[in-house]
């Protein structure tokens, strides 16, 4: 997402009761945040939120992050999170690549990627946040049974991670190239970009998965 950057963002966000201004005091101890013990869901770059603050909307029995890394972005999100009476949702302005500082090994119950940017040059793989490296993230803090669900329009993307993921050790569950059209759209949140490239006529991609289990 490119936004110019908006004079006084960072304090705004440092003073913000929606971010959490110290993750890592809270690793492990997320359930104490939210004053239950609720299951634990992750948008990773949730740009302006609507996807991560309809889905807290709906489901006051799950507890949700949404991380932005850009201060400029997540300034938009708070705008909207502000007018909303959410005991379930905070945000954290870090990069998704930090994570395993933040979360303990099996503290997470689904990750969500939404229209994660695609970096199509070879030598950037590695910023693709379905990459090897994210994989491992993602591994070393979802429960054994957690979800990684992936919605794109980009179709190089989603090819590289129907890939990519199953390399890594992990099981696509279900997957589809056309998701409004699909059994797979029951129950869907839109986010932003969504609602943006379907009108457009893109078709949706989305992949659901979890890692292998030892039995
Ligand atoms: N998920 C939203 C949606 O679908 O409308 C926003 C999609 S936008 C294309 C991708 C967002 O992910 C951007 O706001 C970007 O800053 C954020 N992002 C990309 N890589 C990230 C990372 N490593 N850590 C945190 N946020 C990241």
């Amino acid at each position: 997402m490119r936004l110019r950057h908006i004079k006084g963002a960072e304090q705004q966000i440092a003073e913000s009761p929606y971010v959490i201004q110290d993750p890592a005091a809270l690793k492990g101890r997320w359930n104490e945040q939210f004053g239950n013990d609720h299951p634990l869901e992750i948008e990773v770059g949730m740009g302006k939120g609507k996807f991560i603050m309809d889905l807290a909307a709906a489901n006051p029995g799950i507890n949700y992050l949404g991380i932005e890394r850009y201060s400029s972005v997540l300034l938009r999100a708070l705008q909207k999170r502000a007018e909303l009476e959410l005991p379930n949702i905070f945000f954290l302005c870090i990069d998704a690549a930090e994570m395993a500082s933040y979360f303990a090994p099996g503290e997470v119950d689904r990750i969500y990627l939404n229209f994660s940017d695609p970096w199509p040059k070879d030598r950037h793989a590695k910023r693709r946040l379905t990459s090897p490296v994210f994989l491992q993230v993602y591994d070393s803090i979802l429960k054994p049974d957690g979800l990684l669900e992936f919605k794109t329009d980009n179709r190089g993307l989603f090819e590289y991670s129907l890939e990519s993921i199953p390399e890594s050790g992990w099981n696509i569950l279900d997957s589809t190239f056309d998701l409004h059209h699909s059994p797979m759209a029951e129950g869907n949140v839109m986010t932003e970009y969504e609602t943006k490239f379907s009108s457009e006529g893109k078709l949706i991609c989305k992949l659901v998965a979890s890692r292998n289990q030892s039995f």
